[in-house]
């Protein structure tokens, strides 16, 4: 099979951990051919970003001393993970030069005094840079020839939107397959970094927070593999947080569709455009736990088997949110009102969560993350209060509960037996929605109201009973 197994950061961070999953790359490559593709070790890819926050606020040693903390972390993992010693003193020198550039990046957007997108994800690929060298070199230490390749060398060729990059599939399938392929005949494994690519410039590009389960989509595509895994630290797409119900189940078969939806939901977060590279080449993906290999995870596929097909699969929920009510008699009947408040939210850079609107077309009401609630109101504010929208109510600390399923479409009576399971718990609904899809039926509760809300339609779906 031609394989490719990407790693979370949890997966990498520490040396016995390291060290298994080099000689299970090995074992493995003994039958397929591997890419592997690493996110950043935990907590580096946060630590960058402080690192720019210190750039803004002109505290250029703080940058400095946090670029030397992950420069130790992982010359402290390569000496302990890589046993044969050339090969942990070329590491721990590539190391070093990684760190020299480092410094020379910060140091030239501190004269800059600015951090700008394309410097912020120059800046951000380096937890990947520094990652995938040092898997490449467990797997060297384990007996297998291997090479750690940026996103931007083994071809992911991007546009230029820093940030929130997309590949341009042509090209990046001619570059990708023809360097895979060249590894492949050398029986080399390719460790490849996630998350980033480059421009048609050659300036370095990333996908967004989590954007390494994307490339290792974007790269399986364009090599034609027959499977994916997603190796993190949960045994893969569960009934519900395993934390709120103790019964959960873990799903043993969801479609790319349902996937879809739970990715932005669930206790494994998936980055959002994870499944498109799939969808026209149908290949299979296994989320799976880098701790557990024994359990074979959670397949993603195109058409799930019968059996598993017409199921409600999974109620998740996401808290600390907050809910804006915008209202106003004028906004009845006037064409380009939704328009103008999402265009205002737009420019300010918030993401919208959910959104509904009653047919009066008196109210619209929409949820964002807390964080972006003090920016999302004042823009409205300052936009357009007193204009189109006469009253903004605004609540605070509410939760997203979702059930997810393709066996909610065209079922008769799954809201009556949602909303009667919520209502025998007391607990108040304060928003609803369901795309036409039918896959999705979320309402927003009170955050304290969670669990209690979770238990009550994991239990009214049997959703313990699932496999
Ligand atoms: N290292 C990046 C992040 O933390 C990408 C990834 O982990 O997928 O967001
Ligand atoms: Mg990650």
């Amino acid at each position: 099979m031609r394989l490719v197994i990407k790693y979370g950061g949890t997966s990498i961070s520490a040396t016995k951990d390291i060290q298994a999953i080099a000689k299970q790359i090995n074992s493995l490559s003994k039958k397929h051919q591997i890419v592997v593709v690493c996110s950043a070790t935990s907590g580096t890819t946060d630590d960058l970003i402080e690192i720019s926050e210190s750039i803004k606020k002109e505290n250029k040693s703080k940058a400095e001393q946090l670029a030397s903390k992950i420069t130790n972390r992982h010359k402290q993992l390569a000496k302990q993970s890589i046993k044969k010693s050339d090969l942990q003193k070329k590491l721990l020198r590539k190391l070093d030069e990684d760190f020299s550039e480092l410094l020379a990046l910060i140091d030239g957007m501190v004269l800059l005094g600015e951090v700008t997108a394309r410097s912020m994800d120059y800046l951000i690929s380096f937890g990947e840079r520094l990652s995938i060298k040092l898997i490449s070199a467990a797997i060297n230490d384990s007996g297998k020839k291997s090479i750690p390749l940026t996103g931007k060398e083994v071809g992911i060729i991007t546009d230029s939107n820093f940030g929130e990059s997309k590949p341009l599939m042509d090209t990046t399938r001619l570059r990708v397959s023809k360097t895979v392929d060249d590894l492949f005949s050398k029986k080399t494994v390719p460790v490849v970094g996630g998350f980033a690519g480059a421009d048609q410039h050659g300036h370095v590009t990333t996908f967004g927070r989590g954007g390494s389960d994307y490339s290792a989509t974007t790269i399986g595509s364009c090599m034609k593999a027959d499977e994916i895994w997603l190796m993190s630290d949960v045994d893969g797409l569960m009934t519900a947080d395993p934390k709120i119900v103790k019964n959960a189940k873990l799903l043993k078969e969801v479609s790319y569709i349902e996937a879809v939806e739970m990715a932005m939901f669930g206790a494994k977060q998936i980055h959002p455009r994870t499944f498109e590279p799939l969808l026209s080449k149908k290949i299979p993906m296994k989320i799976r736990n880098s701790f557990n290999v024994k359990n074979e995870g959670t397949l993603v596929t195109v058409s799930p088997s019968a059996s598993v097909k017409n199921t409600v699969k999974c109620v998740s929920n996401v808290q600390n949110n907050g809910l804006i009510d915008i209202r106003g008699g004028s906004m009845v009947g006037t064409p380009g009102t939704a328009a103008k408040i999402f265009e205002t939210l737009a420019k300010s850079g918030i993401n919208v969560m959910m959104i509904s609107q009653n047919p009066s077309e008196s109210s619209i009401t929409i949820v964002v993350k807390n964080t972006d609630l003090d920016k999302a109101v004042s823009a409205l504010e300052m936009e357009l209060l007193g204009k189109i929208i006469k009253k903004l109510e605004i609540t605070t600390n509410v939760a997203i509960i979702a059930l997810i399923g393709s066996g909610m479409r065209g079922t008769v009576g799954v809201a009556s037996r949602v909303f009667g399971a919520i209502e025998k718990n007391k607990i108040n609904v304060s928003m609803i929605t369901q795309g036409s899809s039918e896959l999705n039926l979320a309402f927003v509760v009170k955050n304290s109201d969670t669990s209690a809300a979770v238990r009550a339609l994991h239990d009214a779906f049997e959703l313990d009973k699932i496999n």
